[in-house]
């Protein structure tokens, strides 16, 4: 008998407890990972973890984290032709940094940083300053910022709030 009692006591704390749960969770943006490889960029490790930082600095509904099964791939080229990405903007894309626009003075961690940005979901915006990420190559090789401005971070917070599943409407460009 006592034991009866004791377990529907106990039974009645864990109920309170998974309704707080339920209730914490609700109350969260739902918190979405995209994994990124660096391995095929071996000369640009380091930028790109910073830029993966910048962005994670910047935002909370989406969280960037190196390694696991990468959907994000970054690799480089040497062609001349500028770093670029293939990607569908939620999440899933190639990044190729190109070597020789590093070699002329472009700041690897911005490049990364843009394209991750792509990624993400954001556009290109070549005639904004160098306080965007977007705007790339556009402010010339002086720029090195590679943190997203705050309308910026703001549309890839509001983008990933729901999740930003491929089937959105949403393109980047
Ligand atoms: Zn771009």
């Amino acid at each position: 008998m006592r034991y009866r009692k004791a377990l529907a006591a106990s039974l009645a704390v864990t109920a309170t407890l998974a309704v707080q749960l339920v209730t914490a969770t609700a109350n969260a943006a739902p918190v979405t990972t995209l994994h990124y490889s660096s391995t095929g960029a071996p000369d640009y490790v380091t930028q790109i973890d910073q830029a993966a930082a910048n962005w994670n600095a910047a935002v909370t509904d989406v969280r960037l984290v190196k390694g696991g099964t990468a959907t994000i791939v970054f690799a480089e080229t040497d062609d001349g032709r500028g770093s670029y990405t293939n990607t569908d903007g939620h999440g899933h894309g190639r990044i190729y940094l190109d070597k020789q626009q590093v070699a002329e003075g472009f700041a690897v961690t911005r490049i990364a940083a843009h394209e991750l940005g792509h990624n993400l979901g954001l556009p290109d915006h070549y005639s904004g300053p160098c306080s965007e990420l977007m705007s790339g190559h556009g402010p010339g090789t002086s720029c090195t910022n590679a943190v997203p401005d705050a309308a910026e971070a703001a549309k890839v917070q509001q983008d990933w709030a729901d999740g930003f599943a491929a089937g959105d409407v949403r393109q980047a460009e």
